[in-house]
């Protein structure tokens, strides 16, 4: 079941900046940032009551970020939303005839697993459903 907007990701050039930046608009600091190697960004979180603004900075020049933002520039990069399974919604959404981008949930940011769908099958909206790691 996907239960929330968990949150939303902004694709930046320079997580700095851009921390300074949200967090003058926000009145608040990114309570954490945080590198993926494995996706080749480097990200940080904002809080907002119920959900959160990751901003995504490219670390190497072939990640998809930096691909990303060659091709459109900065801005809303994704749409996440909390699952409370992530293997039955993945199996729900392949049903449905969604294009999943990872055949297994992968590690991501903020302890979470998760998993892309295309955006060519959602309106053009990248999709990510994550289901936060238990420990
Ligand atoms: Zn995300």
């Amino acid at each position: 079941m996907i239960k929330k907007i968990e949150h939303i990701g902004i694709a930046v050039k320079n997580i700095e900046e851009s921390n300074a930046l949200f967090t003058r608009l926000f009145g608040k600091a990114q309570y954490k940032v945080e590198s993926v190697e494995s996706e080749g960004v480097k990200t940080s979180f904002f809080m907002l009551g119920e959900t959160k603004v990751e901003l995504l900075e490219a670390s190497t020049e072939t990640s998809a970020i930096a691909r990303f933002i060659e091709k459109k520039g900065e801005g809303i990069h994704h749409i996440a939303y909390e699952v409370d399974n992530i293997e039955e919604e993945m199996k729900r959404l392949k049903n449905e005839g969604f294009e999943l981008l990872n055949t297994q949930a992968k590690d991501g940011a903020d302890n979470k697993r998760i998993c892309f769908l295309h955006p060519k099958s959602t309106n053009g909206v990248l999709v990510e459903l994550c289901q936060e790691k238990t420990k």
